[in-house]
């Protein structure tokens, strides 16, 4: 068989410890033998970042708004016992945040969907997808603990030293009080994304606030969505034949548990927060969750939903078995692969990334899989492979397809 050509290259950001050993497996057995893979390749495990003092993350995220398409691995954020067990020079900042930071960009994840794999929610049939906003409320809010009577106030001052102000309260005793903020061209960039990434998928888009009790704050989320969707958005969706719909948030959730999935829920940034794990809980597992990054620009990073599996990459390096899940790393590269397919009108490539996201699912099915969804599925004597094995299983579902 001939291998599959590509014109422009992915941008590909390797990672640490289990997701790295996999990664390459991916690599050698589902990728190489079948794509004549290009790839502008950036190393962002982390001995590699903090020999560059982190200057591969800027580099790699600059890349993906060259090239537009990019494929992560997972990677560690550093923390105190990464400091000794890497000798960093600096607690270097989580590089999803920075890439994040730099595309301007919505995370979605979605759980990928297998039969034997039951979601708890018994009408769930198709994916959910959240789309968490990133920037502002409660996650930069200021707080003071008020210790007794007295008056607190909410003033902004404006450039000209003009102010206004409200009373927050007027304190008999003790208390407490918070100030959120958030900025409209935030909201905009995210409500941009959420619709570019709606007509990508051609899924009907969910959003809430709490707009009847907030009636400035959440309310201005809602107007904005609206005013970006009529003014540049409506056409396309209902060519697409996909709808945009506002409710509010104790409503959704209603919606949410009594649907049967198929749409794209779009989520301020603490309702993200708590409705992913949600989610994702209910879906099975983190390890079945794929998640992309699109930036209002319309550049896209692919990876997995979970971190680097640093407890399986220990018995990894004591030479035990591992029994890892790769499906959501190998979602990640059909994903990429597929969009760079798109963007090149290279059909080739968008039916390899097809096939390969089936030979997952079927393997799966035929009750060959790793460990930890052998533990929750409901196929019986599921065969429980390790790594390895499960990436080789995988392979040979694909080359039957191809
Ligand atoms: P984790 O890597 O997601 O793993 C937590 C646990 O979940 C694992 O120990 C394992 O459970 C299970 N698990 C996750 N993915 C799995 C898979 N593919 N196959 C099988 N089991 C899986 O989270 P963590 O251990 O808390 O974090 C490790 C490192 O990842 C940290 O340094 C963190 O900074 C980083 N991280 C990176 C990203 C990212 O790059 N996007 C995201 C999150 C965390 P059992 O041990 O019970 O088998
Ligand atoms: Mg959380």
């Amino acid at each position: 068989m001939d291998k599959i050509q590509m014109t422009t290259p992915l941008v590909e950001m390797d990672g640490d410890e289990m997701t790295r050993i996999l990664w390459s497996m991916i690599k050698e057995e589902l990728l190489l033998p079948f794509v004549d893979l290009k790839t502008e390749y950036y190393d962002l495990g982390l001995e590699h970042r903090n020999e560059t003092n982190d200057q591969v993350t800027a580099d790699s995220a600059n890349a993906t708004k060259k090239y537009g398409v990019a494929v992560k691995c997972a990677t560690i954020t550093p923390n105190a016992a990464r400091m000794d067990e890497y000798h960093l020079k600096e607690m270097w900042k989580s590089p999803n945040g920075t890439i994040r930071a730099m595309l301007d960009g919505t995370v979605f994840r979605a759980p990928i969907i297998v039969k034997g794999i039951e979601p708890c929610v018994r009408n769930w049939k198709k994916p959910i997808t959240i789309a968490r906003h990133a920037y502002g409320d409660v996650y930069k809010a200021v707080e003071i603990k008020v210790p007794g009577a007295g008056t607190a106030e909410l003033v902004y001052t404006a450039e000209d030293g003009s102010k206004t102000s409200e009373v927050i309260h007027d304190f008999t005793g003790a208390g407490i009080i918070q100030g959120q903020h958030n900025v409209n061209a935030s909201i905009e960039s995210f409500a941009r994304s959420c619709f570019t990434y709606a007509l990508d998928v051609k899924q009907d888009l969910w959003f809430a606030t709490k707009d009847t009790i907030s009636k400035k704050y959440d309310h201005t989320f809602k107007d904005i969505f609206q005013e970006i969707f009529d003014a540049e958005y409506k056409e396309a969706f209902e060519q697409a034949g996909i709808t945009y719909f506002y409710t509010l948030i104790d409503d959704a959730v209603a919606r949410v548990m009594k649907s049967e999935g198929g749409y794209i829920w779009a989520c301020k940034n603490y309702d993200g927060d708590v409705m992913s794990d949600m989610i994702s809980s209910a879906f099975g597992s983190l390890a079945m969750m794929t998640s992309v990054l699109v930036s209002p620009d319309g550049y896209y990073e692919y990876e997995a939903a979970h971190g680097t599996v640093q407890r399986h990459y220990y018995k990894h390096l004591n030479g035990e078995e591992t029994s890892t899940n790769s499906v959501a790393t190998i979602f990640a590269w059909s994903g990429a692969l597929r969009k760079r397919g798109e963007l090149d009108e290279n059909s080739a490539l968008m039916e390899f990334a097809d096939k390969l996201e089936k030979a997952c699912i079927q393997t799966i099915e035929e009750g060959r899989m790793t460990k930890d969804l052998a533990l929750i599925t409901s196929i019986e004597n599921p065969t429980v492979l390790n790594s390895q094995e499960f990436i080789r299983a995988i392979r040979s579902s694909l080359e039957a397809a191809l």
